[in-house]
């Protein structure tokens, strides 16, 4: 077990180039502009195979929101995911098929697809506030990681919602997919058991870290999809209608499969060290493939609504807030829980902190 050095150690170690969480109270507003290489970062803001373009460790919250017009490697992370936010919510409101407000007038057949835009949103916010503002210390980075898990599992369910409302097969005698409570309240579970792992990766298996926060959201991401995979299926090798929506599933699918391979093999910054420090690295795209893989899938589960609504028409009583947008803020609620919990037992060196008080000394990242 390998001993973290303290801050101040930390500090002298690093040629005195960074500051403890306990100067920044004192710390001038003058914005820090300079980026820093690696080896001028505490490791726990270090990204595997990333060299240079670190912002300075400690800014203040007015720094980090003028570095996102800097270039810096959280540049690109922040844009791959705020620029289509924007988007989204003007797609989304355009396309919505009724009045948003008041939310008790939705007709609760517009629920499902409620919970999955609200989820998408979330993620896509999460993912831009803890990009942002992940230099303000080592224990703030680790929290805003920590809600960002929490906001995509919230993706999950609310995937996973509109999924079994408006994708399942009609012709199945599937208990798991005649049942939307079950297949929702087992996509939570799974969720919220992706939204541990990944927290607890941050301080554990460092060698494995990308590859077990991919496999832990693979699992409740392959569950909240069974529905699409099984009329994907039936289309291909039992007769049934291949529909355009089914055509915009696939190729959603196909984006999230290819961002968790770069996501867990770090590709192409561990083949090229140092050449996409800032553009270009494996995040970025990972954020770029996950959102046009968003994209095909609402453009699906859209196309669905429109098509399938008389089909569907014996399911609307089953529909209601609690059955799909409840599960969604459930879900979120418990997410953010885990991950306050887990916050709450970082040292403010980033580290954890056992019940004797002791550093746990795994290497973060
Ligand atoms: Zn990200």
């Amino acid at each position: 077990m390998q001993r973290p050095v303290s801050t101040r150690n930390a500090h002298s170690a690093l040629n005195g180039s960074w500051k403890s969480e306990n100067d920044v109270s004192t710390s001038s507003t003058v914005f820090k502009k300079q980026c820093v290489a690696v080896d001028h970062v505490p490791e726990q803001y270090r990204e595997r195979y990333l060299t240079r373009g670190y912002r300075q460790p400690y800014s203040s919250f007015l720094d980090c929101l003028v570095s996102i017009f800097r270039l810096n490697n959280e540049t690109f992370n922040v844009w791959t995911h705020l620029l289509p936010l924007v988007c989204l919510l003007l797609y989304f409101k355009q396309t919505f098929p009724c009045e948003l407000w008041p939310v008790t007038k939705i007709n609760s057949w517009y629920y499902p697809l409620l919970s999955d835009e609200m989820s998408i949103i979330a993620y896509h916010l999460g993912s831009v506030a803890a990009h942002a503002f992940n230099c303000m210390s080592p224990r703030v980075r680790h929290i805003c990681f920590f809600v960002d898990y929490a906001a995509i599992s919230m993706f999950g369910i609310g995937g996973a919602c509109a999924n079994i409302y408006y994708l399942r097969p009609l012709n199945t005698s599937f208990f798991f997919l005649n049942s939307p409570n079950l297949f929702v309240g087992a996509a939570a579970i799974f969720n919220v058991m992706a939204v541990y792992l990944c927290c607890s990766s941050r301080h554990r298996w460092e060698k494995s870290k990308y590859l077990v926060r991919t496999l832990a959201f693979a699992l409740p991401f392959f569950v909240g999809n069974l529905p699409s995979y099984y009329r994907i299926l039936s289309c291909v090798f039992m007769g049934d209608e291949c529909t355009t929506a089914l055509l915009c599933l696939v190729l959603g699918s196909l984006g999230y499969l290819v961002a968790a391979v770069l996501n867990s093999t770090r590709f192409p910054e561990s083949r090229y060290k140092s050449t996409f420090d800032i553009c270009g690295h494996s995040h970025q795209w990972v954020h770029t493939l996950t959102t046009l893989g968003t994209f095909g899938h609402i453009l699906g589960i859209q196309l669905e609504i429109r098509d399938r609504s008389e089909q569907l028409n014996v399911l609307l009583d089953s529909i209601t807030f609690y059955s799909s947008l409840g599960w969604a803020l459930a879900t979120l609620v418990i997410g953010v829980a885990l991950a306050l919990w887990f916050g709450s037992k970082l040292t403010v060196e980033g580290y954890l902190r056992t019940e004797r008080d002791k550093v746990v000394g795994n290497k973060i990242e």
